[in-house]
């Protein structure tokens, strides 16, 4: 039987790099002229402000550019790009679709430019799961998925397989964090339904502790590609440096789809040793489990925040890292009144504390007749409402610094400011990506 290939080639030009390893791994060889094609990004987050940094958080507009005026001069012209961003929550699909220059697309190509979470879903079922999808993406003939090259906080990578949790609506992705089932089996079955033609991972930039722009980003300049997602992935993780074996959803599916987990049965055109790293993925916890390990640092006493699990749903890992912001920035050196903060769908407390926040509406939920409790600072939303949460806290005598929990985040900001290699214009519109081909995105 023929090994999958897979394509590594280093970032030099947008257009012709990608060229080269779309080439290379003969990337078009599924798709008929006159196929409906969906590009699947991954542009989880975007906040408007400034001070965001998106680097190896979404997908560049540079290898977007590309990918388009490719397709175009191949003569396909049934092109949509779709996404739906989760974070902040609330965020206008145009609104991200527009800062990162998609309408130049639209204008110069055609390109449908769709936000998920605007269409109509139709329920898919997955033995004993059901996912919601947009009709859009199951009308597309082909999808073209073009991940980016990180790591996860909860899934050690996120890269093609991982990408498609994108397609599913938000229940359907609360369920992926479920109570009764494992994350990394949920979300790595979507990839076993939709028409995946190519996946192109965009290694122009990479983090570590991703997938949020929290983790520390690099420039990487490199790009992987496969008709193959899982190949594609295999290699990705490799160079993340992770086998199959530590990566539980590609080890999962493996196993389903009767795939090797052996790197050897890949054909990779390219070199991958050059590129091989170590990132780490998990946030470090102090060894007492009193926090992350920077309350150590910063000599926090009293409050005992759990490390999350992974029935933390993506919209409160964003609200569960702003309280944690908050809680620490707040710490003036005076110890807090030995309080416990639960998160997530099944932590329960055990006891030994005089206040427990049960932060979201799920940990309320499983906690509700819990005896252990003594005094349940209950914040019921879903995904839990940080305004409600400083309120209860000031009720608790616990005032939050807010000047210095926006410090944090430009100081996050500031570690790529000035640096030549962490380039913002690569997430805008590319000059020269119009059909006349007149000059190179660049
Ligand atoms: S409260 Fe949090 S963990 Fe529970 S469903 Fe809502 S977002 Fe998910």
């Amino acid at each position: 039987m023929s090994k999958p290939v897979v394509s590594v080639v280093k970032f030099n030009d947008p257009y012709l790099s990608l060229k080269e390893a779309i080439d290379l791994c003969d990337g078009l060889k599924g798709l008929n002229k006159s196929d409906k094609i969906l590009i699947k990004p991954n542009l989880v987050e975007w906040y408007m402000e400034e001070s965001f940094p998106p680097f190896g958080v979404v997908t560049t507009s540079a290898v977007m550019f590309a990918l388009v005026r490719i397709l175009a001069e191949e003569g396909f012209r049934n092109l949509a790009i779709g996404e739906a961003t989760v974070l902040p929550l609330g965020t206008k699909g145009r609104d991200v679709f527009k800062a990162l220059g998609y309408e130049k697309l639209r204008e110069d190509y055609g390109v449908e430019l769709i936000d998920f979470k605007e269409e109509k879903h139709e329920g898919v079922d997955f033995d004993e799961l059901k996912f919601f999808i947009p009709k859009k993406v199951l009308e597309a003939d082909k999808i073209i998925n073009v991940p980016v090259l990180k790591t996860h906080a909860m899934c050690t990578v996120s890269l093609g397989i991982k990408n498609l949790k994108g397609c599913v609506d938000a229940k359907s992705k609360k369920l992926c964090h479920g109570k009764e089932v494992d994350l990394n089996h949920t979300f790595s079955r979507i990839a076993e339904k939709l028409p995946v033609a190519l996946t192109i991972i965009d290694g122009v930039y990479t983090i570590e502790r991703g997938p949020t722009y929290v983790g520390q980003a690099f420039r990487k300049d490199l790009l992987i590609a496969s008709t193959d997602i899982y190949a594609a992935d295999v290699v990705g993780a490799e160079i993340l440096g992770y086998g199959v074996k530590d990566v539980p959803h590609l080890e999962f599916y493996a196993g389903r789809n009767g795939r090797s987990t052996d790197i050897a049965d890949i054909e990779i055109k390219g070199d991958i040793d050059s590129h091989k790293t170590h990132l780490e993925w998990e946030h470090v916890w102090a060894e007492d489990g009193i926090g992350p390990a920077f309350f150590k640092r910063l000599g926090i006493t009293g409050l005992t925040v759990r490390k999350y699990d992974n029935t933390l749903c993506t919209g409160c890992v964003d609200r569960f890292n702003t309280a944690i912001n908050l809680l620490a920035t707040s710490f003036k050196g005076k110890p807090f009144d030995n309080t416990e903060v639960l998160n997530g769908k099944k932590m329960l407390s055990k006891g030994g504390f005089n206040k427990t926040v049960l932060f979201g509406k799920c940990i309320c939920e499983a906690n509700k007749d819990n005896p252990n409790i003594k005094k349940a600072i209950p914040i019921r939303s879903c995904p839990p409402n940080i305004e409600k949460f400083i309120e209860l806290m000031s009720e608790e005598g616990i005032e939050f610094d807010i000047e210095a929990s926006l410090k944090f985040r430009q100081f996050l900001f500031d570690r790529y400011k000035g640096k030549e290699e962490f380039d913002f214009s690569l997430f805008a519109a590319q000059d020269g990506a119009s059909r006349d081909g007149s000059c190179l995105a660049r």
